[in-house]
């Protein structure tokens, strides 16, 4: 049987990611779901590495192929902030509300036409024979000064996305997996699937 481990815990993360994996793998488990998973320190200073430490230790623990996708928002004018610490920007981890309180507080002084940010998404592939490879998509947009739309994750009601009218929250799930920085890294990820005709064993 064809099994994936995806290591995230972060339900909006494992939702999107099951809807985009979709017809492509025949079992797939996330980190939510498997008692003892580790939880992996995320102390790299990039997408990359910490993309790359947490599927290795994922491809570890569970024999079978894993998919991690480390991903963040990069805020030009914040110097490329929250970057890397975009599930902690405020602390605790993954607490979308006080992180959008804190990305808002660090932009007050920001005019809205020089708020350019992009989310970022880091895909890292790594079996148990060894092959590991990494994918990145990216997706341009602005920040905004109140929260719009109730769909997605994290900073998503604070993103207006480049080419829509809408923040990222204000799309279906299948649009925002048609233009989101995670769906980009996917496309390349299956293309590299198919191009090596991969089988996840
Ligand atoms: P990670 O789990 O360490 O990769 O952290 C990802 C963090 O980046 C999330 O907790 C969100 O704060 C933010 N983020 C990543 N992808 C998205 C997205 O698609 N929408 C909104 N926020 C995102």
């Amino acid at each position: 049987m064809k099994r994936l481990v995806v290591a995230t815990r972060n339900k909006g993360k494992i939702k999107e990611i099951t809807a985009l994996l979709s017809g492509l793998v025949e079992s797939l488990s996330s980190a939510a779901e498997l008692v003892g998973f580790p939880e992996t320190v995320e102390d790299g200073n990039t997408f990359e590495e910490n993309a790359l430490k947490k599927a290795r230790e994922a491809c570890l623990f569970s024999g079978v192929p894993a998919l991690a996708d480390d991903s963040g928002l990069v805020v030009e004018a914040l110097g490329g902030g929250p970057g890397v610490h975009s599930a902690r920007y405020a602390g605790a981890d993954g607490d979308d509300a006080a992180n959008n309180a804190h990305l808002l507080a660090a932009c007050r002084d920001i005019p809205e036409q020089s708020r350019q940010a992009a989310f970022v998404s880091v895909l890292a592939f790594v079996t148990p024979q060894g092959d590991e490879q990494l994918f990145t998509g990216r997706v341009t947009g602005h920040i905004i000064s109140e929260g719009r739309g109730e769909g997605g994750f994290g900073y998503d009601p604070l993103f207006l996305v480049d080419g829509f009218d809408r923040t990222m929250a204000e799309l279906t799930l299948e649009e925002k997996n048609s233009v989101s920085h995670r769906a980009r890294a996917f496309v390349q990820f299956k293309e590299y699937l198919m191009a090596c005709n991969k089988g996840l064993s």
